[in-house]
């Protein structure tokens, strides 16, 4: 073999190690730039932060112009003796955890449920305010879980206040699974839990019209807020805190919206 020939083969086998090795990093540099939909950035605090949600992006006009938005502090609640406990089915899930840059959430898998009037909203996933965003006449809790359950036409959002007080045997679960790496999703192998580990045993609860608390801040959402705080350990809520010392949107105007309190006797 002539030294031209091999230096041809050698350039050759350089130009292929090229064009392989600079593939995927020429993908990777040009896929955030042409992915669709990106949503826009928003946070909790400066430019970012709720009283700019709405100008962010025309998709979160809500934010600004809605006249149901949460959270709300919530006073003033009328007693309803027809407001039965709420219809809900739990079952055990895979753990699947996130953490998606604004909180802690926890992916449900499907075959869980809670059915307000006559219709079953299957329960897609749980995550983490702190403090809570919800007031009770001015107070807030903690922490606070929200229940979110969907359905293409609307939502009821089932919110847990949580209390400084007993560790709580289902956080300790989450935490020791908790994600190293922002936005990408732990599926923990053998691990499964059970929301309703987490419910208060009195059930009783404020319900009332709002919105998400998140852009696009979309209305339509049914809220039911547990009267009865759960409990996480002070060094549990510490934990959350490393990662989100506050994401809670400021209390939104209640304009009027009537706020119901269930009063039936817990069996
Ligand atoms: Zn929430």
């Amino acid at each position: 073999m002539s030294d031209r020939m091999k230096l041809a083969i050698l350039l050759g086998v350089l130009a292929m190690l090229v064009a392989f090795g600079s593939a995927p990093a020429a993908f990777a540099q040009a896929a955030p730039a042409t992915a669709p939909s990106h949503a826009p950035h928003w946070g909790y605090s400066g430019a970012d932060g709720p009283s700019h949600w709405g100008d962010l992006d025309p998709s979160f006009a809500n934010c600004k112009t809605g006249k149901r938005q949460s959270p709300i502090d919530i006073k003033g609640a009328k007693k309803d003796a027809t407001l039965a406990p709420l219809q809900i089915d739990y079952q055990p899930s895979p753990l699947k955890i996130v953490d998606n840059g604004h909180t802690i959430k926890i992916d449900y898998a499907a075959g869980s449920s809670v059915t307000v009037g006559g219709k079953t909203y299957p329960l897609t996933q749980f995550h983490f305010h702190k403090p809570s965003e919800e007031e009770i006449a001015g107070k807030k809790y903690a922490m606070v879980i929200h229940l979110v359950h969907e359905l293409p036409d609307g939502a009821v959002v089932v919110a847990l206040l949580v209390k400084s007080g007993g560790e709580n045997p289902l956080i300790q679960t989450l935490w020791a699974n908790l994600p190293k790496t922002e936005g990408k999703e732990n599926e923990v192998a053998g691990v499964t839990i059970n929301a309703a580990d987490l419910l208060p045993a009195d059930r009783n609860y404020y319900n009332f019209d709002g919105s998400l608390t998140i852009p696009p801040c979309g209305e339509g959402v049914n809220w039911f807020v547990m009267k009865t705080p759960i409990e996480m350990s002070a060094a549990q809520i510490a934990v959350f805190a490393k990662h989100y010392p506050m994401n809670a949107r400021p209390i939104q105007p209640t304009n009027g919206r009537e706020i119901k309190e269930s009063d039936f006797k817990t069996p």
